[in-house]
C-alpha cells in the first residue's frame, strides 16, 4: 500500500486522503456493503481499500485513463483481487451496466458529477448510496483566493453540484468536512 502511495505522489495523481479513505471504509463496513461501482479508479488505490474491508465485496471500477488503468491492474494483480475488482478502461460515459450497486462512488473528473450522478444513479440498488469525493477541491470552493478562469469553472461546476444534491428530494445527503470534502447520499425507498 505504502508503494502505491509513493507512486501517487511521485506522478501527482489524486488518490484519495488517508481521513477520507478511513471515513469511506468504515462507512461500508457499517453499513454492510457489498457491492461497489467506483467512478474514476486512478491506480487502484481506493478500490483496494474498498475490497480490503472483506472477502465477500465486489466492485466494478471505470478509468479512461489508459496509463492509469494498467497500472491499476497491476496492482489489483499484487493484491490478489482480480477476482473480486473488476476494472474497466472507458470513459464512464461510454459504460452501460446492467447490474445494481449498493454504493456507487463519483471520484472522477468534478465538473462531470452531475452527469455521473444522473446517468449511474439506474444502476443504484433502492435504499443504496451516491458517496462523492473532492467536494472542498483541496479547499478553494470556500476560498477567496483569486483562480483562473478555468478553476473558477470548476469551483462553480461544484458548488452546482452541491446545491444539486441539496435540492434532490429522491436522495437524502449529509455533507461531511473530511478529507477533500465527503458527500454520502442515500436513496429513498
Ligand atoms: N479513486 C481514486 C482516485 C481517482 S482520481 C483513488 O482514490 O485511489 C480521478 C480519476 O478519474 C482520474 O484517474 C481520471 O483519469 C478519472 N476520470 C476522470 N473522468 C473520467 C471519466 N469520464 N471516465 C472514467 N474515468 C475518469
Ligand atoms: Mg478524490
Amino acid at each position: 500500500m505504502l508503494e502505491i502511495e509513493e507512486y501517487a505522489k511521485k506522478y501527482n495523481i489524486p488518490i484519495m486522503q488517508k481521513d477520507g479513505i478511513e471515513f469511506l471504509i468504515d462507512f461500508i463496513k457499517e453499513n454492510n456493503i457489498k457491492n461497489i461501482l467506483e467512478i474514476g479508479t486512478a491506480i487502484g488505490y481506493s478500490a483496494i481499500k474498498m475490497a480490503n474491508v472483506s472477502d465477500d465485496i465486489r466492485i466494478t471500477s471505470i478509468e479512461r485513463d489508459e496509463n492509469r488503468y494498467k497500472e491499476a491492474v497491476k496492482n489489483i494483480s499484487k493484491f490478489n483481487l482480480n477476482d473480486r475488482v473488476k476494472l474497466i478502461n472507458d470513459d464512464a460515459f461510454n459504460v452501460e451496466l446492467s447490474e445494481d450497486f449498493d454504493l456507487i462512488f463519483i471520484d472522477a473528473a468534478k465538473a462531470q458529477n452531475i452527469k455521473f450522478f444522473q446517468k449511474f444513479s439506474n444502476n443504484l440498488k433502492e435504499n443504496g448510496f451516491i458517496i462523492t469525493d473532492n467536494l472542498n477541491f483541496h479547499g478553494l470552493v470556500n476560498s477567496e483566493e483569486k483562480l483562473s478562469r478555468n478553476l473558477r469553472q470548476l469551483i462553480r461546476k461544484i458548488k452546482n453540484y452541491i446545491d444539486f444534491l441539496k435540492e434532490n428530494n429522491q436522495y437524502e445527503t449529509i455533507f461531511y468536512n473530511i478529507g477533500d470534502g465527503i458527500s454520502i447520499s442515500r436513496k429513498r425507498g
